[in-house]
């Protein structure tokens, strides 16, 4: 059994867990979380390799990706944007 798997997501969804434990958005639900991931994959390199399922990522990606600031830089741009227009409507209470 193999998968695709696309190390940018791992390391965008790394980069945005960090961010959320640092910062408040006006919503933090699955929806807006998933919005910003695309946000922030559209804006960054695809980095695609076949895993074995269950296997550990190993090192021979890691050279070819994007570095952390750039990451990082990116999901806080797309966590602005999504939190500045989620795509619906916030609770108001
Ligand atoms: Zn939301």
């Amino acid at each position: 059994m193999y998968d695709l798997k696309n190390h940018t997501e791992i390391v965008v969804q790394h980069a945005l867990d960090t961010y959320l434990r640092n910062n408040t958005l006006s919503c933090s639900c699955e929806r807006c979380q998933a919005d910003i991931m695309a946000l922030a994959l559209n804006r960054l390199p695809a980095r695609y390799y076949v895993s074995t399922r269950g296997e550990i990522m190993t090192q021979f990606t890691s050279q070819a990706l994007p570095d952390q600031t750039r990451v990082m830089a990116d999901v806080v741009l797309a966590a602005q944007q999504v939190s500045a227009n989620p795509s619906h409507p916030l609770d108001q209470s």
